[in-house]
């Protein structure tokens, strides 16, 4: 059952030269988790914000639970908001801060007992009750301030960048147990973040926005294995989808010393952008390998960079004929070194078609 409803939704700030959210349509099932993902300054916290009701639509609509949000308040909302800057009240301890939103809605004082220990004991904070942020550490702070967002068991909960401020360690130890508590208390929640690992795990669905747009929403496979387009097949992923410029003629394109037929979409179009995942591709063995089947194309090109990650390494090669740079994943080390030729063996149904703008895919 659709939760939370957005039509049209639009912000503007005086002077920008473009809309900060532009005509936003978007929904939130009951019980699913939407994580918001794209670049600085795509409008995400502004997303969160009207929905909050901080800041004020230029046009459109908001529903929760099937109520028009536009002359509700914050506070009578039923939202709950959680930042990456924690904003615990300095002066109060976990127990105070965690019981201050039901302290707020007059819940008795037996019940917000209760209820904050149930909270405390979900997030393993139970023996810091009586501590005050300053003597916690960034990831117990983090604890406290979900454990005050989760107290309060409102209708949606807004996580801006929660795991910002946490090293990296602690960053992925929190998201799984964030991701597991939300999916197991089955909250509707909101997650903005700029985080790949987190964009993927955390949600059931992701929307990926560009400049106050949204470019697609779908579950995390879906975003993954079909970008609509080539903002979308380059933002997430990492390394990003290769992506090599072609230039069609009657229909077909050649790439790699073999001419292949272009999809039915690229009719008309005398370019376009063909992109793989670099996990898709694979050094060629000498011979002819999978590329004789005919099932995959081989490319050839030097190793201009090498990044030994430990599990694997990332190969950069520039192809010839250039201009293109493309990055494949090998598993751990190798013994190829800078300057090496080398041959890689792509699938051909690892391939993605866009347009040459990037705008649309060609094989749809
Ligand atoms: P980040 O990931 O860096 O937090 P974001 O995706 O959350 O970015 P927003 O903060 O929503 O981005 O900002 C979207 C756009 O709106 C930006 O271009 C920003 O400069 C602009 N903007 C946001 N708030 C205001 C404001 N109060 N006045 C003017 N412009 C604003």
């Amino acid at each position: 059952m659709t939760h939370l409803q957005i039509q049209g939704l639009s912000r503007s700030f005086p002077g920008a030269d473009r809309a900060a959210l532009a005509s936003l349509d978007l929904s939130v099932a009951e019980g699913e988790s939407l994580v918001l993902v794209g670049p600085s300054g795509c409008g995400k916290s502004t997303l969160l914000r009207l929905v909050a009701g901080l800041d004020e639509p230029t046009a459109g609509s908001i529903r929760l639970g099937g109520k028009d949000l536009a002359r509700v308040p914050p506070q009578d909302r039923d939202v709950a908001m959680v930042f990456q800057g924690y904003a615990l009240y300095p002066h109060r301890t976990s127990r105070e801060n965690i019981s201050f939103p039901l302290e707020m809605r007059k819940v008795p004082r037996a019940d917000r007992q209760r209820r904050v220990d149930e909270v405390a004991a979900l997030l393993g904070i139970g023996k810091l009750l009586d501590r005050y942020p300053a003597n916690l550490s960034g990831g117990e702070r983090q604890r406290v301030a979900i454990a005050r967002a989760l107290v309060r068991e409102p209708k949606l909960f807004l996580f801006d960048e929660p795991l910002a401020n946490l090293d990296a360690a602690l960053r992925a130890e929190l998201r799984v147990e964030l991701a597991a508590l939300v999916r197991r208390l089955g909250v509707t929640a909101i997650f903005v973040t700029h985080d790949q690992a987190e964009a993927m795990t955390m949600g059931d669905r992701i929307a990926v926005l560009s400049a106050g747009k949204l470019q697609q929403i779908g579950t995390p496979r879906a975003i993954y294995e079909r970008p609509a387009n080539r903002f979308v097949a380059t933002f997430l992923g990492t390394p990003p989808m290769n992506v090599v410029e072609v230039a069609i003629a009657d229909g077909k394109v050649t790439l790699g010393g073999r001419t292949i037929p272009a999809p039915a979409g690229a009719e008309g179009h005398a370019t376009a952008s063909v992109a793989f995942r670099p996990e898709r591709a694979v050094l060629a063995e000498a011979g002819p390998g999978a590329a004789a089947s005919g099932e995959a194309l081989r490319l050839e090109g030097t190793i201009h960079f090498l990044e030994p990650l430990g599990d694997e390494t990332i190969v950069h090669v520039d192809l010839a004929p250039g201009p293109a740079a493309i990055r494949l994943r090998v598993p751990g080390f190798t013994d190829l070194a800078r300057g090496a030729a080398v041959q890689i063996d792509v699938p051909l149904e690892a391939l993605a078609w866009f347009d040459a703008a990037g705008a649309e895919r060609l094989d749809r």
